[in-house]
């Protein structure tokens, strides 16, 4: 069978997670929690179930997702009515389902690398063609360079704040510049937001779908996955104005047609009761749990992330090898499973970086630092 994208067979993710597996390994590569969730979504899932939403729920969203949704954006100055929301099976299908409703053959579409594995397979599937363009090694936005990949084939940007892998998080003037480079333009913005809920320093989140220019244009994209720190329940939505949410739900409806019914009902009624500020303040001391549990170690790193699961970290002053290699290399011997930088480029790039996930257990980030104690 031909090749319809020109990733992996195997993502990193699912790699690394599998390596860790076999050699035993502590696994902070993939982005997943290892502590448990709040007993109250568990109980709301039953009770979802009892309840009876065990049917086919609206293709649109679960009513009662919508309506709760749209109360807790409004409340962070996000104004949304229900013809702008679409729940959807987590956020990469969201990112490919926009790409499938706007994409004609030989669209281009703009990636600012390093970016989530996901969004170049999800163009070329679609008959698109990604455009690259590097990030700031502060990871900040290369606007010169961003105008400059800006083509009458143009179709649609895909960014990414909070961004995976660094954690940074866009400024309003960032927006407000994105915003000046695309306003006179077709161009769509596919807004990839999953990190929201979780930023750690003076920047806040802001949402594409807040800016009075970019609200027009953009698809903000959103996974209960790491809100509520649920990655295997797979719900996410998708905000939109009314033309690009028609747009969307006449792919999406002939894709999953609807989401999971249940725990769109325990996600609703979990809202009600959410604590948003407690959510960050409670992954912010798990970041700082990490950074305090290195000190000791060789790695070293420039900043610490602002937002997110994930810290970068440097590896020069423990070995030349390139980040891949690295990342193998500690996992079978020192016994630590990481995420090298380079896998989310297209081009072989090499900085001695790795990405640690410190959604973890403060007992796993302290047997991740005995084993590289060890080791190191
Ligand atoms: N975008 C980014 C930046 C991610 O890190 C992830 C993984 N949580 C996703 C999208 C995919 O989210 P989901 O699991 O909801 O598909
Ligand atoms: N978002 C997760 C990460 O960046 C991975 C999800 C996946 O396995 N595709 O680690």
């Amino acid at each position: 069978i031909k090749r319809k994208h020109s990733g992996s067979d195997l993502t990193i993710f699912s790699e690394m997670s599998a390596l860790a597996l076999k050699y035993n390994a502590v696994n902070l590569s993939q982005g997943f929690p290892d502590y448990d969730i709040d007993d109250r979504l568990k109980k709301l899932l039953c009770e979802g179930t009892e309840k009876n939403f065990n049917q086919y729920a609206p293709m649109a969203g679960l009513p009662i997702l919508v309506e709760n949704l749209s109360e807790f954006n409004l409340k962070r100055k996000i104004s949304v009515s229900k013809e702008n929301i679409t729940v959807s099976p987590g956020a990469s299908y969201a990112i490919y389902t926009a790409l499938a409703a706007i994409l004609g053959p030989g669209d281009e579409v703009i990636v600012l690398e390093p970016c989530y594995d996901s969004y170049v397979p999800s163009i070329e599937v679609n008959g698109g063609i990604p455009v690259y363009v590097k990030l700031k090694d502060n990871f900040e936005i290369d606007f010169d360079a961003l105008k400059q990949a800006i083509s009458l084939k143009t179709k649609a940007i895909i960014v990414n704040s909070p961004h995976n892998p660094s954690g940074k998080v866009w400024r309003k003037e960032d927006w407000d510049q994105l915003a000046n480079l695309i306003s006179n333009t077709d161009i769509i913005l596919i807004s990839d937001e999953v990190y929201d809920l979780l930023t750690y320093g003076e920047r806040r989140f802001y949402s594409a779908f807040q800016h009075p220019v970019l609200k027009e244009k953009c698809f903000s994209i959103f996974s209960f996955g790491k809100m509520f720190h649920i990655t295997g329940w797979k719900v996410g939505y998708v905000l939109a104005s009314e033309e690009l949410s028609r747009a969307y739900r006449r792919v999406h409806q002939y894709l999953s047609f609807s989401v999971n019914a249940p725990a769109q009902y325990a996600i609703a009624k979990y809202l009600e009761i959410f604590d948003a500020e407690e959510n960050s303040k409670f992954m912010q001391q798990k970041r700082d749990f990490f950074i305090e549990s290195f000190k000791e170690l060789p790695f070293t790193f420039t900043e610490k992330a602002e937002a997110g699961y994930f810290q970068i970290m440097s590896y020069g002053n423990i070995s030349e090898k390139p980040e891949k290699e690295f990342a193998v290399w500690l996992t079978e011997q020192a016994k630590v499973a990481t995420i090298p930088i380079s896998a989310f480029y297209h081009e072989p790039s090499d900085s001695g970086k790795i990405r640690f996930c410190f959604a973890k257990r403060e007992e796993t980030i302290l047997k991740a630092v005995e084993h590289l104690k060890e080791f190191l």
